[in-house]
């Protein structure tokens, strides 16, 4: 049965999902939304014999209902090849009574690599499908990981552009390392002088200008975007649960149907919210934890229906969680609404105008599945340092946050739910903070120098990523103001 994508905020026409990968963000600013959560249509039991790439295209397919089998497998191919350091792309790692599921194997080694190495396929596939001609420029906004993943993904891609705004003191050093130092004529890096909230909404303002648009259009140029707000990066996320689930199956760790808990380290909620479609297709999870830094508008929300961004924003350790406008909890109130586009869309006018909403008695009913709680920075310090110290396994920031929140879920409610936590990045990408977790005299070395101590502790060997930026020249180095982004895409694209 096709699905077809409509807006959250308003009941306007459906588009096919190639439509709505090109478009990222529907005109009226809402996110494109599946019309209904298609069912697996192969067993668990059929799916824990396929690799990566053939479940992917089974829960893909699924969903992206206007691609051809040729196209989607071409897709599917291209995006998890030898990019990823291990073949089974998405492994399980157990660890203290909980599964690991490392999803850092790709080319810049945060988990944004899982949606994006796939994303400019599926995105060049929609243009030709829909007889694009205009060149489509990917603008987007960074809290760290997606920038670099983005620019992996689109960099000398024939037909695209790509440009990433970061906010200059939000990410790591790492981080920024990777991103100012990419390759390619058709990418651009700029940092920005403020967070990342204000990057995503400078971008967001900047794609819906009406007249800039037509300005675009008129030269040749579309934008589109690689953020999580793009079905097209949603889709590919739900299938590494599927995955790590009939892994777990196959591996005997688990019997068939038997309900697992999944914990997610949380930002934007995109990768939250693959997990509760997952749930939706028909995957037996149990209870979707939501996991937050100090950061903790989601907390707050699950545990009194009011979404409030009015407060401070805090700079941790995990940069690529930092954020208190989640776009993505967009998608979840749509639902929760019942699929209510003018109810959802008056409730994201209030996020807008005072910065928060509140949900109603009936709404909250509905996020049953969801349990939600955060860790402290001291917190998640101490989980890394305790599970080194307990089982030599090195995990990073923001998986720390996930495994503080599961151990306070497991006291709080005794639940012995087998579990899977997802490991967004790896510790090489936040080598100082996790370094300095473990032991304070870390805090005297060198990033590089740092990496080798890692090296030594974790026994895993340096990732390519790592390698390679060592020595990689600087090769941008734009910084600006955030009501001066704008021009920068004007200048850049000659308009
Ligand atoms: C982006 C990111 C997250 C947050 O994911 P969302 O989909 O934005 O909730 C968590 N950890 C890491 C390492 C990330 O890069």
């Amino acid at each position: 049965m096709e699905v077809l994508y409509n807006s959250t905020r308003s009941a306007g026409a459906p588009v096919k999902a190639s439509v709505a990968i090109l478009k990222g963000l529907s005109d009226d600013g809402g996110l494109f939304v599946p019309d209904h959560i298609p069912a697996l249509d192969k067993s668990l039991e059929q799916l824990s014999k396929m690799t990566y790439q053939e479940v992917a295209y089974e829960v893909m397919k699924l969903f992206l209902t206007d691609f051809t089998e040729e196209e989607l497998k071409n897709c599917i191919n291209k995006a998890y090849d030898e990019k990823f350091d291990t073949d089974v792309i998405a492994p399980l790692v157990e660890a203290k009574g909980a599964y690991y599921l490392e999803l850092f194997h790709g080319a810049t080694i945060a988990f944004k690599d899982m949606a994006l190495s796939i994303l400019p396929h599926l995105l060049i596939t929609s243009a030709k499908k829909n007889q694009i001609q205009n060149e489509i420029v990917i603008l987007t906004a960074t809290s760290g990981d997606t920038g670099k993943a983005a620019l992996a993904g689109f960099a000398e891609v024939e037909g695209t552009r790509i440009i990433v705004f970061y906010p200059k003191n939000g990410v790591s050093p790492i981080q920024e390392k990777q991103m100012v130092t990419q390759k390619g004529d058709n990418t651009f890096v700029v940092g920005i002088h403020g967070n990342f909230d204000d990057a995503q909404t400078g971008v967001k303002k900047i794609f819906s200008d009406k007249e800039l648009a037509k300005e675009m259009a008129a030269k040749g140029f579309q934008f589109s975007s690689a953020n999580s707000i793009n079905i097209g990066r949603l889709v590919p996320q739900i299938v590494y649960y599927v995955y790590s689930y009939v892994q777990l199956l196959a591996e005997g760790k688990i019997g068939d149907g038997e309900a697992i808990n999944v914990v997610v380290p949380t930002g934007n909620f995109g990768n939250i919210l693959a997990a509760f479609y997952a749930k939706n297709m028909g995957l037996p999870i149990a209870k979707l934890i939501c996991a937050s830094n100090d950061n903790k508008v989601l907390y707050d929300f699950f545990s009194t229906g009011t979404y409030d961004r009015n407060r401070e924003f805090m700079l941790t350790t995990s940069p690529s969680m930092d954020i208190l406008i989640s776009s993505n909890l967009e998608r979840l109130i749509y639902r929760i609404a019942g699929n209510d586009a003018e109810k959802n869309a008056a409730l994201m006018a209030a996020l807008n105008g005072t910065g928060k909403y509140e949900i109603t008695e009936d709404m909250k009913k509905e996020l049953q599945d969801f349990y939600g709680n955060y860790a402290s920075e001291a917190e998640t310090a101490e989980t890394i340092k305790d599970l080194y110290e307990d089982c030599g396994y090195v995990i990073d920031t923001h998986t720390a946050v996930a495994a503080s929140v599961y151990d306070k879920y497991v006291k709080e409610t005794g639940d012995k739910t087998k579990t899977v936590i997802a490991s967004t990045a790896s510790p090489y990408k936040f080598t100082r903070s996790v370094m300095e977790a473990i032991d304070s005299k870390y805090a005297s070395m060198g990033d590089f120098e740092l990496v080798d101590e890692l090296c030594k502790l974790a026994n895993v060997a340096v990732p390519n990523a790592i390698e390679e930026i060592r020595s990689a020249q600087v090769r941008h180095n734009n910084i600006c103001e955030v009501d001066e982004m704008q021009q920068v895409v004007r200048n850049f694209l000659n308009i």
